[in-house]
């Protein structure tokens, strides 16, 4: 899947769309989702041109994988998550239910987030 440069990050990454903004640095940055599922709901985004994990796991440097990871801890970190607890997701594709085509890690807390996925969903 080609990289689709008017999707809504590329957007925000620009400037051409505001966002509230935790975390900024070389490679990656981080904002408040717009619709946040948990009291405390945020994408960690990498500055590259990446369409979805698959795509970032494949083509992304080591420096940029290495940025991302290390960025995403400190963001939790910062927030205060280590101790209550959080969690991390992304969804690749349509199965997942996509959304935005932009590699995006959700990082939820703030809350008993309950079990990842329900007995009876399985
Ligand atoms: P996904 O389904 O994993 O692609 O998730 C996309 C996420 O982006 C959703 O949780 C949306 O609420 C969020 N989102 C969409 N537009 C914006 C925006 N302009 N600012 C912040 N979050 C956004």
């Amino acid at each position: 899947m080609a990289y689709d440069d008017d999707n809504i990050f590329a957007k925000i990454l620009r400037g051409e769309i505001p966002c509230d903004r935790l975390y900024e640095d070389d490679h990656v940055l981080a904002f408040r989702d717009i619709n946040p599922q948990t009291p405390t709901h945020v994408l960690v985004i990498p500055k590259g041109a990446y369409v979805s994990f698959d795509d970032f796991s494949e083509s992304a440097s080591s420096e940029e994988i290495a940025g991302f990871v290390r960025a995403s801890g400190k963001i939790a970190r910062d927030l205060g998550l280590v101790e209550p607890g959080y969690r991390i997701l992304s969804n690749h594709g349509a199965d997942a239910h996509q959304e935005v085509p932009h590699f995006h890690l959700h990082l939820f807390g703030g809350k008993n987030l309950g079990r990842m996925i329900k007995p009876q969903d399985k």
